[in-house]
C-alpha cells in the first residue's frame, strides 16, 4: 500500500491478484474458493493476494433480504427420486433466453457448493437419516428446493465470512465504488482495478479515494435495487451496473426482472406460508380508513378467491401466464390496480378472507383440493390465518416481530415490488465477462433466462464464485498486479474523478436525492411489471436527457456525504437508460408479456372485464408472449456515439453437449490444464 498526491488529493494505492467487489453470499464464497485454490497450488500467502471491497459488510440482498423460508434451489437430494445436472439445466432453460452451458454448470456444481455451505455451518434441515429435505418452489417441477429459514442467504454470507476471516483475507468496508479503471482498447481492453471513496473518512477537504489495482476483478455487487421506487431490495442496494456498463461490459437480458408481492414498511417477500395461511387482503384510503375487500369484486366465489391467495405462496413472482381464467397472478394485478387508485393494500393475518355479499363465508374445508390437502397434510386447519402461519412457520411471524411488526396485532402493508434481476452481465462458462480478467458473479451476472425456479439465484451465485475462482487461479495465476505500463491512463482517470467530485461540491442545482427519486419513479412506472411501448419510449427519452444533464451540468452535493449519493445517482441514471433502452428495443422487436411482466396492448387479451383502462374505460388488455424470441438473448452495450447511449444486439443462446467422456483423456486434459482453454 502507498499513498500518492494526485490532483491535490491523497490517493491510497493497494495491489492484489484479485479484488472482489461485494460481500454478499456470492462475493464471500468466491473469496473462500480463491484462497483454497491458491493454497492447494502451493501459492505463498494467498490471503495477501485477495481483497474484498464493499460499501457495507452488513448490506446487500444476501444479508438483508428474505421471505417466509428463503429458498436455496439445488440438485435433488431425495434418497429415492433420481435427479441429474442435465434435468436441472433443462428446468433452468425451459422458459428461454438462457445459455445452456451456464445452466449445466449450475447443475453440475450445485451439490458441491451446497455441501460446501453445509460444511461452512449453514443449518439446512435433514431427517434422522441425514437426507436434506426438499420442497417445491415456483417454476420447479421437482422438489429441489431447501431452506435454512427466512434468513438463508444471511446465514450463507455469515458462515462464509467466518471462513474468509479465518484465512486472513482483508475486507475493506465503507468503500463506495466510484470508478472502474480501464486500460487499453478493443480486444486488449482490461479493467486494471477499482477506485473507491471511503464513506467513513470522506470530508470537505479529503475525498478519501483508494485505488485497488488487480490482475483480476470479480464484480459481486448484487442487483440494482435502488433503480425502483416500489422495491423489496434492501434500502441502499445500488449495485454498480452503471459503472460496469460505462467500463464496457456487455449486459444480457436486462429486460428480465422479477416482481412480486412484498411488505413495504419492513421490506420482505410475502411468499410461501405467508400466502398459504390465506390471510384477508383488503385496501384502505391513504389515511388508513374506508377498508374494502376489493378482491371480492373480481372472483365468482370464495372458494376460487381463497384458493388463489393460497397459490400465491408457491406461485409467488408475478407471471403474465397465470392471469387468465382467474390465475393466481390476477391478485398481483388487482393489488397494483388498487394502489394505482391511491389506496393502500394490506394482508391481515387476524382474519380469514372476507367476500362479497353474494359469496359464501370462508370455510377452510371448501378450498380447492390442492390448497385444502396441503393445509390438511401440514396440520394447518386452524381457525385464523395467524394460527395457521404460526403453526406452519413460527419463524415467519418472528422475523416481523424482530422488525417491530406484530402480525397478531396489525395488518401488513404490501405492494407489487421489484425483487430480482434475472438479467445482468454476460459471462462465459467460467463466469468471465466480455472483458478478460473481469468476472461477474451473483445477481450481477445475467445467467438466468426469462424465468427461474425460486431459489436458483442463490445456487447460481455460489457456483459462479467457485467457477471464477478456479479459472483465475488455474488459468491466470496468482501474481499480484503491478502498475501497468499505461499508468498515465490510470492517473488521468483518477484526475478526472477528483475533478468531477470537486465540480459536484456546489450548493445549488439538482441534488443527488432528487435525481435518484426521479429515476426510481420512472423505472417503477415504465419498467416494472406493467410495460407499454409508447410510455417506455418517452421514459427512455427522459432518462437519456437526465443522464446527459448530469454529465454536462453535474449534481449539487451540498456536503461530503452527498458526494456518495451523487456517485450513485450518476451510475443509476446510466443504468436506467440501459434498462429502458433494452425494454424499448425488445418491444419494437415484437416482444410480448413474459417472465414477470405484462405488455399492454389494446388488441391483446383482456385481463379481466372489470380491470379497465382509466383513459378509455375499455378493459385493459395484454399482448401474449412472442415465443419466437425465446431463442434470442438481447445484449446491451454502452456506445456514446448512439442517441440512446446503448446498442442492442440479439444473439443465439449458447448450447452445450453432455456426451460421455473417456476417463483417461479427460484426466490428461485436467492435469495439463486443457480444461481452461476455451
Ligand atoms: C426480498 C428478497 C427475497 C429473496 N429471496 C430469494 C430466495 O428465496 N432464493 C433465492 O435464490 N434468491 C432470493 N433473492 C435473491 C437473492 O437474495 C440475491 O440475488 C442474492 O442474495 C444476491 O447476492 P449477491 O452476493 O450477488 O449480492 P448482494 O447480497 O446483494 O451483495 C452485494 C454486495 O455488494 C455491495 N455493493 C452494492 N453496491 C455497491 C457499491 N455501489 N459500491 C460498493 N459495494 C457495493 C453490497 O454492500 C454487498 O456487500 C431474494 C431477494 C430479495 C430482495
Amino acid at each position: 500500500m502507498n499513498t500518492q498526491q494526485i490532483a491535490n488529493q491523497p490517493v491510497t494505492f493497494h495491489r492484489y491478484n484479485t479484488v472482489i467487489v461485494g460481500a454478499g453470499a456470492a462475493g464471500m464464497n468466491c473469496a473462500v474458493h480463491l484462497y483454497e485454490f491458491m493454497k492447494r497450488k502451493g501459492v505463498e500467502a494467498p490471503q495477501d493476494r485477495i481483497a474484498v471491497v464493499t460499501r457495507g459488510l452488513g448490506l446487500g440482498a444476501s444479508r438483508m433480504s428474505g421471505s417466509d423460508k428463503q429458498t436455496y434451489y439445488k440438485l435433488g437430494t431425495s434418497p429415492n427420486v433420481p435427479d441429474c445436472a442435465k434435468a436441472f439445466a433443462d428446468t433452468l432453460t425451459a422458459a428461454g433466453c438462457c445459455h445452456a452451458d451456464l445452466a449445466l454448470a449450475e447443475g453440475i456444481s450445485s451439490l458441491r457448493e451446497f455441501y460446501h455451505l453445509v460444511q461452512a455451518g449453514v443449518a439446512f434441515p435433514t431427517d434422522s437419516m441425514g437426507t436434506f429435505i426438499g420442497y417445491k418452489t415456483d417454476h420447479d417441477p421437482a422438489e429441489r428446493a431447501t431452506s435454512a429459514g427466512p434468513k438463508t442467504s444471511r446465514f450463507m454470507s455469515e458462515c462464509l465470512q467466518k471462513q474468509v476471516e479465518r484465512s486472513g483475507i482483508r475486507f475493506f468496508d465503507n468503500q463506495e465504488l466510484a470508478h472502474l479503471l480501464t486500460v487499453g482498447s478493443g480486444k486488449s481492453k482490461r479493467i486494471a482495478g477499482v477506485v473507491t471513496v471511503d464513506g467513513s473518512r470522506i470530508s470537505e477537504s479529503n475525498h478519501a479515494i483508494s485505488v485497488f489495482l488487480a490482475a483480476n476483478v470479480v464484480l459481486a455487487a448484487g442487483g440494482p435495487g435502488e433503480l425502483y421506487e416500489t422495491s423489496v431490495y434492501p434500502r441502499g442496494q445500488c449495485g454498480v451496473h452503471g459503472l460496469a456498463l460505462k467500463a464496457g461490459l456487455v449486459a444480457e437480458n436486462l429486460t428480465e426482472s422479477q416482481f412480486g408481492l412484498a411488505s413495504t414498511k419492513f421490506r420482505w417477500n410475502v411468499s410461501g406460508t405467508y400466502m398459504q395461511a390465506i390471510p384477508r387482503i383488503f385496501s384502505t384510503d391513504a389515511p388508513g380508513e374506508q377498508a374494502r375487500d376489493f378482491l371480492a369484486d373480481f372472483f365468482p366465489s370464495m372458494k376460487t378467491m381463497a384458493t388463489d391467495i393460497f397459490l400465491k405462496g408457491y406461485q409467488w413472482p408475478f407471471d403474465p401466464q397465470k392471469i387468465e381464467n382467474l390465475g393466481s397472478s390476477l391478485i398481483d394485478i388487482l393489488v397494483f390496480n388498487e394502489r394505482q387508485k391511491g389506496r393502500r393494500v394490506f394482508l391481515d393475518f387476524r382474519q380469514n378472507p372476507l367476500g362479497a355479499r353474494s359469496m359464501q363465508p370462508f370455510h377452510i374445508d371448501e378450498l380447492e383440493p390442492e390448497a385444502f390437502e396441503y393445509l390438511r397434510d401440514a396440520k394447518a386447519l386452524q381457525k385464523t390465518p395467524i394460527e395457521r402461519l404460526a403453526h406452519m412457520n413460527p419463524l415467519a411471524v418472528e422475523i416481523y416481530r424482530e422488525h417491530g411488526i406484530d402480525l397478531h396485532k396489525e395488518p401488513l402493508e404490501i405492494a407489487v415490488c421489484a425483487q430480482h434481476n434475472n438479467g445482468g452481465f454476460a459471462v462465459n462458462k467460467w463466469w468471465e465477462s466480455s472483458i478478460p480478467h473481469t468476472f461477474v458473479i451473483g445477481e450481477m451476472a445475467g445467467t438466468h433466462g426469462v424465468k427461474r425456479p425460486g431459489g436458483s439465484a442463490l445456487n447460481a451465485g455460489q457456483v459462479g464464485g467457485l467457477r471464477a475462482a478456479e479459472y483465475i487461479v488455474h488459468a491466470y495465476g496468482s501474481d499480484v498486479a503491478h502498475l501497468p505500463d499505461n499508468s498515465d491512463e490510470i492517473e488521468q482517470q483518477i484526475r478526472g474523478l477528483v475533478d468531477k467530485l470537486e465540480r459536484w461540491s456546489k450548493p445549488s442545482g439538482r441534488t443527488p436525492q432528487e435525481t435518484i427519486e426521479e429515476i426510481q419513479g420512472r423505472m417503477t412506472a415504465s419498467a416494472a411489471h406493467i410495460r407499454e411501448q409508447n410510455d417506455a419510449s418517452e421514459s427512455l427519452r427522459k432518462a437519456v436527457q437526465l443522464y446527459r444533464s448530469i454529465h454536462d451540468g453535474g449534481l449539487a452535493a451540498r456536503d461530503s456525504q452527498s458526494i456518495i449519493a451523487a456517485l450513485q445517482a450518476e451510475h443509476l441514471a446510466l443504468s436506467s437508460v440501459a434498462y429502458l433502452k433494452a425494454l424499448v428495443d425488445l418491444l419494437v422487436q415484437g416482444g410480448g408479456s413474459r417472465g414477470s411482466y405484462l405488455v399492454l396492448s389494446p388488441r391483446g387479451i383482456p385481463i379481466h372485464p372489470d380491470v379497465v383502462d382509466k383513459a378509455t374505460g375499455e378493459p385493459l388488455a395484454f399482448k401474449p408472449e412472442n415465443q419466437d424470441l425465446r431463442d434470442k438473448i438481447q445484449q446491451v452495450e454502452y456506445d456514446d456515439r448512439t442517441a440512446d447511449l446503448f446498442r442492442c444486439t440479439m444473439i443465439e443462446p449458447r448450447t452445450v453437449s453432455v456426451g460421455r467422456k473417456s476417463f483417461e483423456p479427460a484426466w490428461r486434459e485436467y492435469r495439463e490444464g486443457g480444461i481452461y482453454q476455451i
